[in-house]
């Protein structure tokens, strides 16, 4: 029995990946009524930004709203967060008590930064986190030339703001539990070609070590940072860079999967933790834990913009035709600028068990990565050699037979 085309949309969360569903549900002939929730109280703005132009662009910071499409026609709910889900009902309850009854529903609520772990817990003032723009300004505010900034975790985010800081004349340490950072996503070479280009800006890169413990002045600020070396570091600020978790707090009695994001089959339907389809809903985005093709079918949560942006528009036709679209294999891709140099990875590096080093070139300022699992190529990661990308990604786009891995540069 065909399902009749729903009338009544609801997206949870006015970010990337809500947007661009609500979009691709405008462009794919929906004329029911769309309403977007956020629990922020800004429309739509970009997140790459704020941990690079956000922070260094004098006199002000950039504009990072992102274009709302004329022809959208959403009723907008901003400032108020979804609390709970009832896929039985088909209704979403909101946090001032409003009730928003669905045909189908759009899970858009990404991630949220990991605070101070529990043995840390009660941070002093001046131990930020970054996640959205508001964060974003008031790390901005902290960034005082000739100041001392500690950044905990040394992955793309804290690598990038330890950059930002640098350039706008701060002392800098950046602390990392592992040897290199962004060891477990990139592997030890590419980890350490990074850690070589922090260096080499000034920054002081501590790795192997994590912190203990924070110190304060009598008003209650951060005045430095205790390590597990023993060594204290003075700080004035301090970003904590720890990852993200995705934000699925409020879905936890709605019978839907959700362990490390919404699991989600490969049409972008969401899941019960039996398997079974939770009719009428579909996640996209930082939040949705989807089947990836090249981690073997296992489900992965992506927070990369580019998925959030294609994941948004296959989520959109899923729900106006379930289970008629392909199902969502895009190859991933992300990208990071880092004290100037281009990071482009496409793939899925961080599940390879082996990095095949193509070019390491760290006066020239260029590298080159492969990485396979099993033999197979599953990703591939350069640094300011942006044109080698295109046909790494055509080598992972060929389905089912094993990808080859492109030959070498002349
Ligand atoms: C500082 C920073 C820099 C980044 N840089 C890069 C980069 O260089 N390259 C790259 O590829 N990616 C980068 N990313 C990742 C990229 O921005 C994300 O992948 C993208 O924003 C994901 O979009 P999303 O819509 O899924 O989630 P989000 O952008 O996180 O949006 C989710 C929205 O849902 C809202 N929400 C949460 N819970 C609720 C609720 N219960 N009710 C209503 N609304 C809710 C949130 O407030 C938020 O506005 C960066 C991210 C950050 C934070």
């Amino acid at each position: 029995m065909r399902r009749p085309a729903p009338r009544r949309i609801v997206v949870v969360g006015a970010s990337l990946a809500g947007l661009r569903a609500a979009e691709a549900l405008r462009a794919q002939g929906f004329t029911g009524t769309l309403t977007i929730v956020g629990a922020e109280p800004h429309l739509p703005y970009d997140r790459p930004p704020l941990s690079k132009q956000v922070l260094t662009a004098q006199p002000g910071p950039p504009g990072t709203a992102l274009p709302l499409p004329a022809a959208l026609d959403a009723r907008w709910l901003l400032g108020r967060p979804a609390v709970s889900l009832d896929p039985t009902a088909r209704t979403v309850a909101l946090a001032d008590g409003t009730l928003l009854p669905y045909d189908g529903l759009v899970l858009a609520t990404g991630s949220a930064a990991r605070g101070a772990p529990a043995a840390l817990a009660g941070p002093p003032r001046g131990v930020l986190t970054l996640r959205g723009l508001d964060d974003a300004l008031a790390l901005r505010a902290a960034l005082v030339p000739g100041r001392r900034l500690t950044v905990v975790g040394a992955g793309f985010l804290g690598g990038e703001v330890a950059a930002a800081a640098r350039q706008r004349g701060l002392h800098v340490t950046l602390v990392e539990a592992a040897a290199q950072p962004l060891e477990r996503t990139l592997g030890p070479a590419a980890g350490a070609y990074v850690g070589a280009l922090h260096r080499a800006a000034g920054i002081d890169l501590r790795t192997r070590t994590t912190v203990t413990g924070f110190r304060a002045g009598a008003n209650g600020h951060v005045t430095g940072v205790e390590l597990a070396t023993g060594d204290t570091v003075r700080a004035d600020a301090v970003l904590l860079a720890l990852g993200a978790a995705p934000a699925t707090g409020w879905l936890a009695d709605s019978g839907t999967a959700v362990d490390g994001g919404v699991h989600c089959d490969p049409y972008l339907r969401a899941l019960r933790p039996d398997g079974s389809v939770v009719d009428g809903v579909v996640a996209a985005g930082d939040v949705a834990r989807v089947p990836q093709p090249l981690a073997g079918g296992g489900r992965l949560a992506l927070g990369h913009w580019t998925n959030a942006v294609e994941q948004g528009a296959a989520a959109a036709a899923t729900l106006l035709a379930p289970g008629t679209p392909a199902p969502f294999t895009a190859v991933p891709s992300f990208w990071s600028d880092l004290h100037g140099a281009r990071i482009r990875s496409v793939g899925l590096p961080a599940v390879a068990d082996e990095a095949r080093i193509v070019e390491h070139d760290l006066a020239g300022r260029r590298l080159e990565v492969a990485y396979h699992r099993e033999g197979r190529l599953v990703g591939a990661l350069t640094i300011n050699r942006t044109a080698r990308l295109a046909a790494y990604r055509t080598a992972l786009r060929e389905d089912g037979e094993p990808a080859q891995q492109p030959a070498p540069a002349a």
